[in-house]
């Protein structure tokens, strides 16, 4: 395990630099949150981390969650963690005061999660998922609903889930069969089965609280048939004791990564006896559903990310530790008398190192900024707020999928730079190489994602959202040429236009009726388009960088600002320059995977 597992003053220098988060403060829901108390709460989960999740990193991989003698069995540690998590207010640190919250910004409850996520991604998603449901009650739920559930739910007493998938829906949510049917008192038997629902069932909770979508019996075909109810493992009787609620978990999955973490098979009402409660109005649950999804969505990204910078912070000290080789010297040749250097020496190595540093603070930049924009969206007023979530909904399949897809690219730099012992299970790289895989599947799949990017937020409102982050990503190349930094401008320039000359071609096909070849490449597009998107992020944090290195009063040293910069140099020589190879493969007009493809090619 290495020393050290994140930054903390990369952290603050995205959160009070980069996105002026103190800031938010000026709106009344949170105007207990200036910078003081925002770097008190860091630090105070950044002790919890080191205490209770990272030294049981390693043991949960180890020893997995597993099903025995029908019950789903987790790391003794887990328990520790959710109580202590609930005490420290992080389970339902968004909500408002009146039922218990602390009414955090988004911003800065994904600061905190990023600090838990690089300590231990195997434990952090048991208080997620249980605030991802708390939240659905919260928005759409009665009173009724809300009494009952979310203030056990907060407290970590009962945990949450989010139960959509079955073995025929998994991408398509359309093709679901649990089953809804109303009882003369309001609420609904449910039958049915769900499966890999992350969290579903464990020793240390009294209760799970499935967030289950199910489809009312004789509700429309497709998503538009689609309910939402609360259905608890176990209910709750009139004296206030827990019954059974004839939730049966059949199983929990082994898996090749984030082992400590269960992802259960559920069964309900096989024996006609699970009741469950409908939150909202009926047909509306898979909206319901995707509204939460953003935040879900931001999760998963942060997540990867975390993994991806752990992972950085464990090679970079296994490259400032392991002598190996020599250095050629001016007449080409290597003086083998003299002692071997530090493979951080050799520059193969550092490229992997500023590759995986590009990525990993890249996609942390771009997680936080998503999440002010929800923040935004929550307080601001008139247009603020709607810009706000235009331009949250464009960016979310890439906050999602970028730290997911690069944060895997990441790793596995990370992994060769310890050489053949990055392969061992001596070392950890392994473990995080096995754990982000999961980050491309879950919460939709990258190939959903991009079907999301360019077949619904780039066309939708007539491309208002293309066009608002394009007035966004001016005003960063404007701010960029007044401080002295115009040739990254102008490269930023060529880039935008790279993509809105990229884009109107794509959207050509789509004009035309030729869905097919518009949405072929999409999985390219979203590669191409996030490439782009971190490059703003990256020329963004150069902006602050470089201001606080000519003003000379930056909170931080000068090596660190100048790491930024050397960092976006990094990023724009080598990863940026892709987009053109990409771009060649967009525009081109021969589709290899609609027209001339048949199965037999495969063959
Ligand atoms: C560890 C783990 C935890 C999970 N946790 C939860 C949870 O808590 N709750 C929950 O409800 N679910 C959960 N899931 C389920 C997860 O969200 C699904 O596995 C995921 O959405 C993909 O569905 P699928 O596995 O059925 O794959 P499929 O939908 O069968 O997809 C297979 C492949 O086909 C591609 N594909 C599918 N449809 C299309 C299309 N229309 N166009 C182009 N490509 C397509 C996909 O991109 C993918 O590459 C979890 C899964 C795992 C493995």
């Amino acid at each position: 395990m290495a020393d050290r597992y994140m930054n903390l003053d990369t952290l603050r220098f995205i959160l009070f630099e980069v996105l002026e988060g103190d800031k938010l403060n000026q709106y009344e829901r949170f105007a207990d949150y200036d910078r003081a108390s925002v770097d008190i709460l860091i630090d105070s989960v950044k002790a919890f981390a080191d205490k209770e999740l990272y030294p049981y990193f390693k043991e949960m991989d180890e020893k997995p969650a597993h099903f025995t003698d029908g019950q789903v069995l987790v790391h003794p540690q887990i328990k520790e963690i959710i109580a202590k998590g609930a005490e420290l207010g992080l389970i339902g640190s968004g909500f408002e005061y009146e039922i218990g919250g602390m009414q955090l910004p988004t911003v800065y409850n994904y600061a905190l999660v990023h600090i838990l996520d690089c300590a231990n991604n195997h434990a952090t998603g048991y208080g997620g998922l249980t605030t991802g449901a708390a939240n659905l009650i919260r928005v759409y739920g009665s009173d009724e609903l809300k009494e009952k559930y979310i203030p056990k739910m907060i407290a970590g007493e009962w945990g949450g889930t989010m139960a959509l998938t079955e073995p025929q829906a998994g991408s398509s949510l359309s093709d679901l069969t649990t089953e809804a049917t109303p009882r003369d008192d309001g609420s609904y038997d449910i039958s049915g089965q769900k499966i890999f629902i992350s969290g579903g069932d464990h020793q240390f909770c009294d209760n799970f609280i499935h967030l289950t979508l199910a489809r009312i019996k004789g509700a429309p075909a497709g998503t538009k048939g689609i309910s939402l109810f609360v259905v608890p493992k176990k209910r709750i009787a009139d004296d206030g004791s827990l019954q059974s609620n004839d939730v049966v978990t059949a199983a929990d999955f082994p898996k090749m990564g984030q082992k400590g973490y269960c992802t259960t098979h559920l069964i309900y009402g096989e024996n006609g006896n699970c009741q469950g409660w409908m939150v909202g109005d009926p047909n509306q649950g898979l909206k319901y559903m995707f509204r939460m999804m953003n935040e879900a969505r931001i999760s998963v990204g942060c997540g990867a990310a975390s993994m991806a910078t752990a992972a950085y912070y464990a090679s970079l000290q296994y490259a400032k530790e392991r002598p190996q080789g020599r250095k050629i010297n001016r007449k080409g040749v290597k003086d083998v008398s003299s002692d071997p250097v530090l493979i951080i020496e050799h520059p193969d190595v550092r490229r992997m190192l500023l590759l995986q540093k590009s990525i990993v603070e890249g996609a942390l930049s771009l997680i936080l900024e998503a999440s002010k924009l929800s923040d935004l969206h929550t307080v601001a007023e008139g247009t603020d707020s709607e810009e706000a979530h235009l331009l949250l909904e464009l960016l979310t399949p890439i906050v999602k999928s970028y730290p997911a897809e690069m944060g895997k690219v990441s790793i596995d730099n990370g992994l060769q730079i310890l050489g053949g012992y990055g392969f061992t299970e001596d070392f950890i790289l392994q473990q995080y190489y096995r754990d982000i895989r999961i980050t491309s599947l879950y919460e939709g799949t990258t190939g959903i994602q991009a079907l999301d990017l360019l077949g619904r937020k780039v066309p939708m409102q007539n491309g208002a959202a293309m066009q608002l982050f394009a007035r966004e990503v001016s005003k960063t190349i404007e701010e960029a040429k007044k401080l002295e930094l115009r040739e990254s401008a102008s490269e930023l320039t060529h880039r935008m236009e790279q993509v809105t000359e990229t884009t109107g071609k794509l959207l050509q096909y789509a004009a035309a009726g030729e869905y097919d070849h518009f949405l072929a490449d999409a999985t390219v597009y979203l590669d191409f388009f996030s490439t782009f998107v971190v490059g703003w992020q990256w020329l963004k944090m150069a902006c602050r960088a470089k201001e606080a290195l000519l003003s000379g009063d930056g909170a931080f040293s000068t090596d660190f600002y100048e790491s930024k910069l050397h960092t976006m140099r990094f990023y724009y020589k080598y990863e940026l320059s892709k987009m053109t190879s990409l771009a060649e493969v967009l525009v081109d007009e021969q589709s290899l995977t609609v027209d001339s493809f048949r199965a037999e090619i495969l063959g």
